[in-house]
């Protein structure tokens, strides 16, 4: 384990975690431990305990006893960051949130509901559902993620192009400072001006600031209409160039989806889905409570792409062919995974955002950059919201692929940093992309530091992380897989 600067490495008093929460809810068998060592990332080091609180009560006086004893705590929700946001690089303990987890309120008039930071998103939508409402920023993780994870990594998904990410949808929250106190930031209003707007700030601080135990959040009502479509494209930069004009046009997508030809390779390779073996293809959305405005959102998306050289184009309004043509993309994440036996699908730059204009140009990269490595990554994503995501597919254990690997995010890193666009859209920074973090916010990094400072001057909240990770996280960190020469 390593060393951190500030703070003493030492033991946790077991006995005293037992007096707050309870034998049942405290985790120190070396079984525990290592499944909470790592999360969806490639990363993995060992805490030191786990704790599952019920109450808000029992995570103050877990904040307190932990800030006294100078142990780092590490709020963590489903544990489906990709960026190593919840590995313990320097021990310490787990909060494991997933207990609280109860729906508080749902108020319809006001159009709020108050939340427990452990539900997880799914579960939210199935309590909304009946109210006719939903909760947009969903990721496509909704199954496991949490609304404290979501909050603390500003979560967003495929239709955030039109209702925006989690920090659009907090109104407020009720959280833990690192001393233990708890404090009540934003409100129940969808405007406010009353000085700072700390809410905000805890949005994306990736359990560096405080521990979320209460969270506000607004709904919109489910659409009565949506169409989606699909239009293939046999130049990337055509599809770049209906991107950029779709989202200038004045539509409003609900969806805007890109997928690649090495991404529609590998959904036909693994799913057998038959699907045309094109540069590009563009998924797009629109929704509504009234079918013409829908129509006509959806046909000047369908005149944009036909402007664009788009050809094969479909749309529906069917739930089942709207569900037949996203199946690629819904697919992909483990079609991915499946593409290789001997290959698997990392999270590494795996969530840069650009302007529009550049997204088809950051595919092309994304293929250039893979080809001189020789790995394989491929380019998708919310193009509407301007993300590009990959992945790259590589034998884990060997150590030269680890160093091509590091050496492509890096030319990819620069690129995206060279068009204005950021190193992380919707996942985080965490560890894994904390190098190309600290590059993009140099001028703020000091700003960030006395933020933390401020706020937890022990360093006791999720220590390493952001613009304290080590400098390489290759070396620095330990890793999922056992790597050799
Ligand atoms: C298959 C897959 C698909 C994904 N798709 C998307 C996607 O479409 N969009 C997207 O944005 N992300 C996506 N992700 C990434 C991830 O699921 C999200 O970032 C999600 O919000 C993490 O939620 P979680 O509950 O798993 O959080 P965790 O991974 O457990 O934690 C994430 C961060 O939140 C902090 N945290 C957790 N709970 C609290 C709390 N109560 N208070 C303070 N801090 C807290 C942790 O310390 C950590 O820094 C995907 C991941 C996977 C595995």
């Amino acid at each position: 384990m390593i060393h951190q600067k500030g703070i003493p490495m030492k033991s946790v008093d077991e006995s005293k975690l037992r007096e707050i929460f309870g034998d049942n809810n405290v985790k120190t068998d070396p079984s525990d431990l290592y499944a909470f060592g790592s999360d969806s990332s490639v990363h993995h080091a060992m805490p030191w305990a786990v704790v599952r609180p019920d109450t808000t009560e029992q995570v103050q006086k877990l904040m307190a006893y932990a800030n006294d004893a100078l142990i780092p705590v590490i709020p963590r929700g489903g544990g489906s960051g990709m960026c190593g946001q919840t590995v313990p690089i320097y021990g310490g303990i787990i909060l494991d949130m997933k207990r609280m987890n109860r729906i508080l309120e749902i108020n319809l008039p006001d159009v709020y509901c108050r939340v427990e930071p452990g539900v997880v998103d799914d579960d939210l939508n199935l309590a909304l559902k009946p109210h006719g409402m939903f909760y947009p920023p969903t990721p496509a993780s909704s199954r496991i993620a949490t609304i404290g994870g979501e909050i603390a990594n500003n979560a967003s998904g495929v239709r955030s192009v039109k209702y925006g990410a989690t920090r659009d949808a907090v109104l407020g929250m009720k959280v833990v400072m690192p001393n233990g106190d708890l404090v009540t930031l934003g409100a129940h209003t969808r405007v406010e001006a009353s000085g700072y707007q700390l809410h905000k700030l805890m949005v994306g601080s990736e359990g560096t600031l405080g521990i979320v135990v209460e969270a506000t959040l607004n709904f919109v009502p489910i659409p009565e209409y949506r169409c989606m479509g699909i239009a293939n494209f046999d130049d990337l930069s055509h599809a770049g160039g209906a991107i950029g004009a779709i989202m200038s046009s004045g539509a409003t997508p609900s969806m805007l989806e890109l997928v690649d030809s090495v991404a529609i390779k590998a959904v036909n390779k693994t799913m057998n889905l038959g699907l045309k073996e094109v540069a590009a293809s563009l998924i797009f959305e629109a929704d509504g409570m009234v079918k013409e405005a829908v129509d006509y959102e959806i046909n000047k998306m369908k005149e944009i792409c036909t402007k664009h050289h788009g050809s094969d184009i479909k749309t529906s309004y069917d739930p089942k062919e709207r569900a037949k043509i996203f199946m690629g993309r819904k697919k992909l994440f483990p079609a991915l995974s499946k593409y290789d036996d001997n290959l698997s699908s990392t999270s590494l730059a795996d969530d840069m955002a650009v302007p529009y204009s550049k997204m088809a140009e950051m595919a092309g990269k994304i293929h250039e950059v893979a080809k001189k490595n020789n790995i394989i990554m491929t380019a998708y994503g919310h193009c509407g919201s301007g993300c590009m995501h990959t992945k790259i597919l590589m034998d884990t254990n060997r150590e030269d692929q680890w160093a091509s690997a590091k050496k492509a995010i890096t030319e990819i890193y620069e690129y995206v940093r060279s068009v204005n666009g950021t190193t992380s859209a919707e996942h985080g920074i965490g560890l894994s992309k904390a190098e190309s973090f600290k590059v993009e916010k140099a001028d703020s990094l000091k700003l960030l530091q006395t933020i933390k400072q401020a706020l937890d001057p022990n360093n006791i909240l999720n220590p390493g992380k952001l613009m304290q990770a080590p400098e390489d996280w290759v070396t620095a960190t330990g890793l999922r897989y056992a790597v050799h020469n």
